[in-house]
């Protein structure tokens, strides 16, 4: 008789396994129906030796010290700042755009202060800004837009920036100043030897047994349990009775090529160019050493498996009801990004998890995480801390406080 049987090995449910099995010993069987733990953030060494990612580049990035500190008690941590370039008008420039961006483009010399009266100038004012298109026009005019976001989101989407909520093209900000890290958050490392061996660490508990290759409802009726923690595609749970929410694919082409380097950057996005949204360059990321180098492609795809929810207001108003089913299915939670239908980080993911947890266990969260406790893998050797700088933009704000006030 297991306690839970939990449905996908990704952040989510091994979070939660993890939690339940050490935390309050509880009994868990976690199933996965592909041949591997991890979920999206899936990597391992491929036939050339080389660490990918196979569902995409996965950096983490967060500014939960409770989160990062959970996680740390299963890898320690690589330092990374993640820096992107996009192949615009046939040169690469730094993205989120910034001022070398700028000053590259235009063949200029601008300060951060007269970028910032440039990108006034060209602004167009929205009220209310509700789109992904509102988001960047209101911000840096049509142009910057159309060369940057507008065809890339189509490509990604399949849909026009103005059919997409603010939230998405909001995740990339623009800058007066001349940082180019893609994320300002207060941590920001990768897993030193990967997210696939940190996953192993997480879910090496006794109370803990793992089914791979096993689609749930093959296991329903033959084991039993006492409550289930769901975190697959919640349509997909209820048969669909709703009909289908819009979930964006993506196929991956994975590339081994006999040459050190492939890119100048760990990612280069093209925006208008190719039927791929972006190479990523994975030893950049990982900090591997080798006379090879391997890349994916990202091409989006309406069919293959359910990777991005799709945020717009018909699609969260078709989540509402199966969210209210999901509320009066007894002994179920749903927990995840494809479960609760947010376009989720793996931060975000993690907290989520905790979360739950400490309401199942009538607990505070920063208990729940459980992160005053001795480490069980890292007694001796205590994990890297990277501690980005806050930059500031023009206005004075700090990127905190412009993301806080976007929010
Ligand atoms: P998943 O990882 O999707 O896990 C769900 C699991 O449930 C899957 O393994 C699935 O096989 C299993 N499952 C589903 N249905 C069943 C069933 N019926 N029976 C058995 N098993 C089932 N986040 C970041 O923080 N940084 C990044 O750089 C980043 N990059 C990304 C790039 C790409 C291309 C993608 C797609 C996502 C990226 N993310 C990134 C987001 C990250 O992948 C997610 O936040 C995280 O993996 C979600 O974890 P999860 O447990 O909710 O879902
Ligand atoms: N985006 C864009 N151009 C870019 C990068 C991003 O238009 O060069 C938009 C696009 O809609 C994308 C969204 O911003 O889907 C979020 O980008 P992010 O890099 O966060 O996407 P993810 O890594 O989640 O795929």
């Amino acid at each position: 008789m297991f306690d839970y049987l939990i449905v996908g090995a990704g952040f989510a449910g091994s979070v939660l396994a993890e939690r339940l099995a050490a935390g309050s010993n509880m009994r868990v069987l976690i199933v996965d129906r592909r041949p591997h733990i991890g979920g999206n953030a899936y990597d391992h060494y491929n036939e050339a030796g080389i660490l990918v990612h196979r569902y995409g580049p996965h950096i983490f990035h967060t500014n939960s010290k409770e989160v990062f500190d959970y996680l740390s008690r299963f890898t320690m941590w690589r330092p990374y700042e993640h820096r992107v370039q996009a192949s615009v008008d046939g040169q690469l420039v730094p993205m989120p755009i910034n001022l070398d961006t700028i000053n590259a483009l235009y063949n200029t010399n601008m300060s951060s202060h007269e970028m910032a009266q440039f990108i006034a100038s060209l602004a167009e004012p929205r009220e209310p800004v509700r789109t992904s298109e509102d988001v960047v026009v209101s911000k840096v005019g049509r142009e910057l837009y159309e060369k940057f976001f507008k065809n890339y989101t189509r490509k990604q989407w399949d849909l026009d920036p103005s059919e997409l909520d603010a939230s998405v093209t909001a995740r990339v900000p623009i800058r007066t100043n001349r940082d180019n890290r893609y994320f300002t958050d207060t941590y920001q490392a990768m897993p030193l030897h990967g997210y696939t061996r940190m996953f192993e660490n997480m879910l090496d508990h006794p109370n803990i047994k793992i089914m791979l290759n096993t689609d749930y409802r093959e296991v329903i009726g033959l084991v039993p349990f006492r409550e289930m923690i769901y975190t697959g595609p919640v349509d997909e749970f209820f048969d669909y009775v709703y009909g289908k929410l819009p979930y964006r694919s993506l196929e991956f082409r994975h590339e081994t090529h006999d040459t050190p380097t492939f890119q100048p950057a760990p990612v280069v996005n093209y925006p208008n160019e190719h039927s791929y949204t972006r190479i990523t360059e994975f030893k950049y990321l990982t900090g591997q050493n080798h006379p090879k180098t391997s890349i994916v492609y990202e091409h989006p795809r309406a069919e293959g498996d359910p990777y991005y929810p799709v945020p717009r207001p018909e699609n969260q108003e078709l989540y509402k009801q199966y969210k209210a089913l999901a509320d009066s299915t007894p002994n179920v939670h749903f927990v995840g990004r494809l479960a609760t239908y947010r376009y989720y980080n793996m931060d975000q993911v993690t907290a989520q998890a905790l979360t739950l947890y400490a309401r199942m266990k009538g607990m505070r969260r920063s208990e729940a995480a459980d992160v005053g406790a001795t480490p069980t893998l890292l007694t001796t050797i205590p994990a890297t801390i990277v501690r980005a700088p806050e930059p500031r933009d023009l206005a004075g704000e700090t990127t905190a406080t412009t993301r806080a006030k976007r929010k």
